[in-house]
């Protein structure tokens, strides 16, 4: 019987994903997917499909946006952007780790004003009240942040360029998409495997910085090659095109944003019930959708709990190491079935204990 798996990432995708990327391994018009050109018409194809449909999903199509699909993981985002876009200054929203490395990166390009940090209480919490200077070359925020287990939900009003990483909630919940000029989410999510990232930008933000941008990091020479500048990922490409026909063909984010919203009130309402336990995050609005973060109130159950969560066939329940605890890492393709699976075993200790 295959895991739930509540993996903060890489992470689940739907079944139907898996069994059409494992066919087109084995045949993919007569070859595999793993042995075609990536300059072959049948995979341009792919690639034309999977920018469209990204741009389709966040409402960007014919708005000025491009999309590309580059390697080097969401982590290259943090100086991609900066070498692209921070000729002097950057205003930056610091919520946890993911923040505080794009910062990092930044710093080597130009000067970093942190509008405001959550790191005073171990960022359990979304920064509120801040104010992002005018004159900044652009705003950067991540709106979910994976370890911690929070999620800013309303979208920001700036008057300067804003960039986001939604790299763990991506295609999770509706936003105002246009309001954001660049956004970049890693695959290994919402969307394919591990190996490309999504780039979502406005053209218009772009060849503003005076310095010379090296080919692979220029997002404009991206672009002008249709993100085939180099050999693109062509699998994970792949992948990320079937899981995004996936949610068009179930009706789109709205569709799972509902579902999404289920499984979060299940496992949450249960979390501030059951009295083993207690949520990382204690402000209800700044808790994530997608990544729960959760204790045992008394450690004397863990040895319990680990072996119980296990057996029902649970998989990546345990919290990333600077956090401790447990997180439930509640993606699109999981189901309300396993997030039933885990109420279910928080119940079943609270009679136990
Ligand atoms: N940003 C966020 C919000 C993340 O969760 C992660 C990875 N989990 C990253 C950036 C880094 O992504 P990558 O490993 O693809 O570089």
């Amino acid at each position: 019987m295959l895991k739930h798996n509540f993996s903060a990432g890489p992470c689940i995708l739907p079944q139907e994903v898996f069994k059409k990327a494992a066919a087109a391994v084995l045949n993919f018009n007569d070859l595999s997917i793993l042995e075609i050109s990536h300059r072959s018409k049948d995979f341009v194809e792919v690639m034309e499909k999977a920018q469209n449909l990204a741009l389709e999903h966040l409402d960007l199509t014919d708005k000025g946006y491009k999309a590309l699909f580059l390697g080097g993981g969401a982590s290259m985002q943090f100086l991609m952007v900066a070498y692209n876009l921070l000729e002097s200054k950057a205003a930056y929203l610091n919520t946890g780790t993911w923040s505080t490395k794009a910062i990092k990166e930044a710093k080597l390009f130009g000067d970093v004003i942190e509008v405001a940090s959550s790191k005073d209480q171990n960022f359990n919490y979304i920064p509120k009240g801040y104010t992002v200077p005018s004159d900044v070359d652009y705003f950067h925020f991540q709106t979910n942040n994976t370890i911690f287990g929070t999620q800013l939900k309303d979208d920001p009003t700036v008057s300067v360029p804003m960039v986001c990483d939604m790299s763990s909630d991506i295609f999770s919940r509706k936003r105002d998409f246009s309001k954001y000029d660049l956004i970049y989410a890693g695959a290994q999510k919402n969307m394919g495997p591990a190996g490309t990232t999504l780039i979502v930008v406005k053209e218009d933000i772009l060849g503003k910085v005076s310095r010379s941008i090296p080919s692979m990091l220029d997002y404009q020479v991206h672009i002008s090659k249709d993100s085939m500048f180099n050999t693109p990922p062509v699998f994970p490409i792949y992948v990320s095109m079937l899981t995004m026909e996936w949610l068009k063909d179930n009706g789109g984010i709205e569709w799972i944003e509902k579902i999404n919203n289920e499984k979060a009130a299940l496992v949450y309402d249960e979390i501030d019930r059951n009295e083993l336990f207690e949520g990382f995050v204690a402000n209800k609005e700044d808790r994530s959708m997608m990544n729960l973060t959760f204790n045992l109130v008394n450690e004397d159950h863990k040895d319990t709990f680990n072996k119980m969560w296990q057996e029902a066939g649970i998989n990546g329940l345990n919290g990333h190491r600077s956090v401790g605890g447990y997180r439930a890492s509640m993606y699109n393709a999981l189901t309300l079935e396993s997030a039933q699976t885990l109420v279910d075993v928080m119940k079943e200790l609270e009679r136990k204990a």
